[in-house]
Formats: C-alpha cells, sequence, structure tokens
C-alpha cells in the first residue's frame, strides 16, 4: 500500500556511529542496516528523507523537540520510552551484553565488577541496565557520547568493562577490535524506527509498510546479510 508524504522532507536522526546499524565507510559516508531499511523505506513510499548522525541521546532529544521527525539508530522498543514515542513494527531482535578487554580473566560474573568502572552509552538500555544493578554488584557508571569513546576506553583500561548491544559488540569483535564477553547476553530487546508520540503518523506507516514490503521479497534479508554474515 502507497501512503501519501505530508512533508517535502523528513528529518531523520540516528546514532553517529553503531556499527553494523549505522556507520561510515571508508569514503566517511554513512551506511548500515538502519541506513539502508530507512533509505529504502523512502524510495518505496516516495518520501524524501535527509539523514541526522547526531549520535544516540542527541537523536532522542532531536525526535522529543521536534528537530527530527523521526529517529532509527538501533533503538530498543521499550515501555518507558513507548510514553513518548510510537514506534514501528520491530525490525531486529537484540539485546544487551558486557565485554571486556581480550585476555580479562578477572572477570566472569557481574560480581567480579565490584568496585571498578563499567561504561555505556548516555541514555541507553545499556546504561538503564547499569544503573538497575549497581547497588548489586557495586560497580561505577561512566557514561560516554558516542562509541568510540567507548570502546577507547576499555582499551586503555579505562573501564573494566561495557556494556552495549549484543550485535554491536559482536560486530566489533568480528572486525578484529581486541574484546571479549564472558558472561552471557541479556536477551529481550528489539528495535524500531520511533516518531514522537502523535506525530508524523503517515511517517510511521509508510516505513512499516515498505518494512512488510522488504520482508516479502527477501530485500530486508539481504540487506542483514550485506552486514552481518553468520546471522547473530
Ligand atoms: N538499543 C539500545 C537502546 O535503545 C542502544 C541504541 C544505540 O546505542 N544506538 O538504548
Amino acid at each position: 500500500k502507497q501512503v501519501t508524504p505530508k512533508k517535502d522532507v523528513y528529518v531523520i536522526a540516528s546514532d553517529s556511529a553503531f556499527a553494523p546499524f549505522e556507520f561510515q565507510n571508508e569514503n566517511n559516508q554513512y551506511v548500515g542496516i538502519d541506513v539502508d531499511l530507512m533509505t529504502r523505506a523512502a524510495e518505496m513510499q516516495g518520501f524524501t528523507i535527509k539523514f541526522n548522525h547526531i549520535g544516540f541521546s542527541g537523536a532522542v532529544q532531536a525526535v522529543e523537540s521536534n528537530q527530527a521527525d523521526g529517529m532509527i539508530a538501533g533503538m530498543t522498543i521499550t515501555d518507558a520510552r513507548k510514553q513518548v514515542f510510537d514506534f514501528s513494527t520491530p525490525y531486529f531482535d537484540s539485546g544487551i551484553q558486557l565485554a571486556v578487554k581480550k585476555g580479562n580473566t578477572t572477570v566472569t560474573s557481574f560480581d567480579d565488577l565490584n568496585g571498578k568502572n563499567v561504561g555505556a552509552k548516555v541514555g541507553t538500555e545499556s546504561a538503564d541496565y547499569l544503573e538497575a544493578n549497581k547497588e548489586t554488584y557495586g560497580y561505577t557508571i561512566k557514561y560516554f557520547d558516542a562509541a568510540d569513546q567507548l570502546y577507547d576506553a576499555l582499551r586503555v583500561g579505562a573501564v573494566e568493562g561495557i556494556m552495549d548491544d549484543y550485535p554491536v559488540i559482536g560486530y566489533a569483535i568480528a572486525q578484529g577490535q581486541e574484546i571479549e564477553t564472558p558472561i552471557d547476553r541479556i536477551p529481550g530487546g528489539q528495535y524500531g524506527f520511533a516518531v514522537k508520540q502523535g506525530q508524523n503518523p503517515e511517517l510511521l506507516e509508510m516505513f512499516n509498510e515498505a518494512l512488510a514490503e522488504m520482508k516479502r521479497t527477501g530485500e530486508y534479508d539481504q540487506i542483514l546479510a550485506t552486514y552481518i554474515q553468520d546471522g547473530k
């Protein structure tokens, strides 16, 4: 079904670095699963988009303050966020995980983080998880605005561990980053494209229509396979 756009251009906010969902390739162009899904949705439904890769918490704020019409940023659909956003049909199953530096043998459970620093990106599901469990495990949370700072902190030993979405950690490992995941994933999160609650309903509908069509034709699987080889 074709839906009629109501704006000449829809501004889409996104993360600045969240591979394989959005990241800059060797030509400094943004690519990734989110970028491809949104770009194809716009082509299929005949609307125009402008991506702003401003970081995850920046994207949340941009949509909340009407500086962006929607956001696609590996954003987990949660009940708390549903108070503020309307979400598309889920497009990816995810979850979070702890990562440590490769060769770290001291951390085999969350209890081993007692007295240590643990990092996460501001405003993320990982940050919420760490916040909710900090009394239990006795770590100190260090917040970072962007993934490069978060992963750098782990590399230089400023934090003992980091929490991030597991497909993102898996991709980093596949790309040769010297990290490992000693503790099982915490599954359950699903990603959705989001608009501010009650706003741009046609944009959400166009994304949902295009997503359903991409799933039907197999294009959705092709986009995933472009970036994720082992189906993780
Ligand atoms: N899925 C996580 C969240 O929604 C992280 C998203 C991100 O860092 N881009 O909080």
